[in-house]
């Protein structure tokens, strides 16, 4: 049920519905089991026009509203989460150019990798820190009489496989003293060491390398931000990537009932047919009921996004609760179909591998909690109702 959808967005829907049933559903299990990008389906989306469509048009985008957007993400998420994430991830690699970049840098940055059909990454993450805490991480960007070295390591880098470009969150070193954190627009070159993919559970579809950083030197302009804005910058992406987020989560949730719902009408166990057991009838409209309050919730967030207000607490309660929802729902329907749940050739088996995925990734379900936690800390502490 879509029943706030204005005519264009509900037109938008359809296009997506039929983008993932023609060119993503016979390529999903394909780029699953090989671990690796979907070319196939971005040679096609490339084509036709399906990427970069929620950045400005003056950049080369497509102009879509968040809302737009999260309906078009968990549309196409509902046949493959991580395809739909390869597709919408330029985005959140892009935001901190988006946000903190001047407009020189944005047409560098932005719409010359668009014009050019290219990729980037979001570098945040790293081996040998907590990716929750952020703040103390180890990658160093100093100063030098040509620009910045950066150096470091990056991990778990979605896309990282095939981007031209990163984003990487770094400490900024000017002469010997750290300034704070700051982004950094760091093209591929030779100090850019792509390792092999990661073997992850699911969302296997987007590659996530680890990056080295030896040394490699931008000039100037490829700061982003005054020095030191890093940190605002990297809560202002997290916020805004977990609308995004949220919505391909629920696609995952979408796509685990739109398997159920055939297999419970034509299974018989017992005499009967599944569907018509009260047990599976509670499972389903409970998952249903779930699902439609944290659609609201994501597209609270999404219109709160779109309307310039804050969203950070929205879509922090949208993503915890979008993939909760996630595990639970992939776990309740492989049950229902035995056997043939954790079989590779029914997708639930590979919807729930991907849900796994899902509260780790854009911050752990323990961090959205304890940002949460925060907000009612601090509501508290000024004398706001709750
Ligand atoms: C599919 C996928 C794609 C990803 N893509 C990217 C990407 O493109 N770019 C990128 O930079 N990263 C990416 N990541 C990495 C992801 O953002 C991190 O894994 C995540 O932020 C958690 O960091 P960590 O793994 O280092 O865990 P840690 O921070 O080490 O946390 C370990 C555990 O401790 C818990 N924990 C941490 N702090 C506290 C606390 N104070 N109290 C209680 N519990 C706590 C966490 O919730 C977690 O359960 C991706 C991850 C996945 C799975």
């Amino acid at each position: 049920m879509w029943p706030e959808l204005d005519a264009r967005t509900e037109a938008w829907r359809a296009r997506c519905a039929e983008f993932a049933e023609r060119v993503i559903l016979p390529n999903r299990r394909q780029y699953d089991r090989e671990n690796r990008f979907p070319e196939a389906v971005h040679e096609v989306a490339r084509a036709e026009g399906m990427l970069n469509l929620d950045f400005p048009e003056e950049l080369g985008g497509g102009g879509l509203s968040s809302v737009e957007a999260v309906v078009g993400v968990e549309t196409l998420a509902s046949v493959c989460a991580p395809i739909a994430f390869t597709m919408g991830f330029n985005r959140g690699a892009l935001h901190p150019i988006l946000v903190g970049a001047n407009d020189d840098q944005k047409q560098e940055f932005i719409g010359k990798l668009i014009a050019e059909g290219r990729y980037a990454s979001l570098c945040l993450t790293e081996p040998h820190s907590s990716g929750s805490n952020l703040m103390g991480l180890n990658t160093t960007a100093t100063r030098t009489d040509r620009g910045w070295m950066i150096t470091g390591e990056k991990c778990m880098v979605g896309n990282g496989g095939v981007s031209t470009q990163f984003s990487v969150l770094a400490k900024t070193v000017v002469d010997g003293k750290n300034q704070g954190l700051s982004f950094f627009a760091v093209p591929k070159s030779d100090a850019v060491i792509v390792s092999e993919n990661t073997d992850k559970l699911g969302f296997r579809a987007v590659e996530t390398p680890t990056i080295r950083f030896v040394g490699a030197e931008v000039e100037p302009h490829h700061r982003i931000g005054a020095t030191g804005s890093g940190a605002a910058l990297m809560i202002d992406t997290l916020h805004a990537i977990r609308v995004g987020g949220s919505a391909t989560i629920l696609g995952i949730v979408v796509g685990a009932l739109n398997d159920a719902l055939p297999w419970v009408s034509e299974r018989e166990v017992y005499g009967g047919k599944l569907v018509t057991k009260s047990h599976v009838q509670l499972v389903l409209g409970g998952l249903y009921a779930e699902l439609e309050m944290v659609r609201r919730m994501v597209y609270e967030s999404a219109r709160l996004r779109d309307e310039g207000k804050p969203f950070g607490h929205a879509s922090s309660i949208a993503k915890l609760h979008a993939a909760e929802l996630a595990k639970k729902a992939t776990t309740e329907v492989s049950q229902l179909f035995g056997w043939r749940g954790i079989d590779g050739d029914y997708p639930i088996q590979k919807r729930y591998r991907d849900a796994r995925q899902t509260s780790i990734f854009e911050g752990t379900s323990e961090v959205q909690r304890m940002s949460i936690f925060h907000t009612l800390m601090s509501r508290h502490s000024r004398g706001e109702a709750l």
